[in-house]
């Protein structure tokens, strides 16, 4: 019975041993010819023979639906499985939004190491020993003794840059950078800058309009106007602080720019002749305009989002949105 493979041939194994003209039943009925003295022992192996092919049936027949039930039907015409498929990141898709949109103007793009000296960090961009931006309150150290600190910006990229390639340069340099800042609304303590940097005999002012105009148009419409604030960068020099005009109401005033038509964007200027010292470029022959921008600022107004900690939670309900 055991090695019935299906439940025609079960059966038909079962009738030939215990159908009510089976060789059991056959037995039983030759009982009648055997000794009187031998009957009851033959009687009682017959039964026990019985009660053990019906034991066996039993099992063989309950193996055979266990079998049946565990077999996969496949229905090749059913429509496939979707598996769910993720979707970049809301900060790479404004980075590379923002990436093309230079590259275009001609910029390529830099890398530089996220731990960085403080010469990189701090010294060759003109900013002085004792200078707060230097204080513990505001930069993470790796070493202290060490001058080696998390870098606080994009900036020194720009000196790297400068370092390894003579004029005309023309890069832009996304990354993370790193302060010592409480997470709140609109705080964190790494987040994304990008930062542009172009060097060549007769760049001015014009040109950094031109260039930061062309990005805001590009990035949120034509309709889209700039301003520059005077400001003061230790790397810049003239310094300015530009606004876009606001992407929510379009320059008319509303809550997002608390009446003012403008959003602050970030910080640009001329570079300092005093940075070119460091990297060995002639100040007299050459100019040039550097500026930044923070990416989760640019994405917070793109997607109209209020708060910079949706951007770090990886929550599914806010990242399925992009
Ligand atoms: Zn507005």
């Amino acid at each position: 019975m055991k090695n019935a493979d299906s439940d025609e041939a079960l059966e038909s194994v079962r009738i030939q041993y215990l159908g009510r003209k089976g060789e059991l039943a056959d037995l039983f009925q030759a009982i009648g010819t055997v000794p009187e003295s031998e009957r009851r022992e033959i009687g009682r192996l017959l039964n026990a023979t019985k009660t053990h092919l019906l034991e066996s049936f039993e099992k063989a027949s309950n193996a055979l639906q266990n079998r049946a039930d565990n077999v996969e039907t496949v229905d090749l015409t059913l429509p496939g499985d979707r598996l769910p498929l993720g979707s970049l990141h809301p900060l790479t898709q404004v980075t590379r939004e923002i990436k093309s949109c230079f590259q275009s103007m001609g910029f390529t793009v830099a890398q530089g190491p996220e731990i960085e000296t403080e010469y990189y960090n701090f010294d060759a961009l003109n900013i002085p020993r004792g200078h707060p931006a230097r204080d513990m309150q505001d930069t993470l150290f790796i070493s202290e003794a060490d001058e080696i600190v998390l870098r606080t910006h994009t900036s020194p990229v720009q000196i790297h840059v400068m370092e390894n390639q003579s004029p005309p340069v023309r890069v832009i340099a996304p990354g993370r950078v790193y302060r010592r800042d409480t997470p709140d609304a609109s705080h964190s303590p790494v987040f994304h800058q990008i930062e542009g940097l172009a060097v060549d005999e007769g760049i001015n002012f014009a040109d950094l309009k031109g260039t930061i105009l062309n990005f805001a148009q590009r990035m949120f419409g034509s309709d889209m106007q700039i301003r520059f604030r005077p400001s003061f960068f230790p790397f810049t020099e003239p310094s300015a602080e530009y606004d876009f005009s606001c992407v929510i109401c379009r320059g008319k005033g509303c809550r997002v720019c608390q009446g003012t038509g403008w959003i602050e964007i970030s910080g640009a200027g001329m570079v300092n002749p005093a940075v070119y010292q460091y990297v060995h470029y002639d100040a007299e022959k050459y100019t040039g305009f550097a500026f930044g921008m923070g990416v989760e600022r640019i994405a917070m107004l793109m997607y109209e989002i209020n708060d910079i900690r949706y951007f770090y939670e990886n929550d599914i309900r806010f990242l399925r949105q992009f």
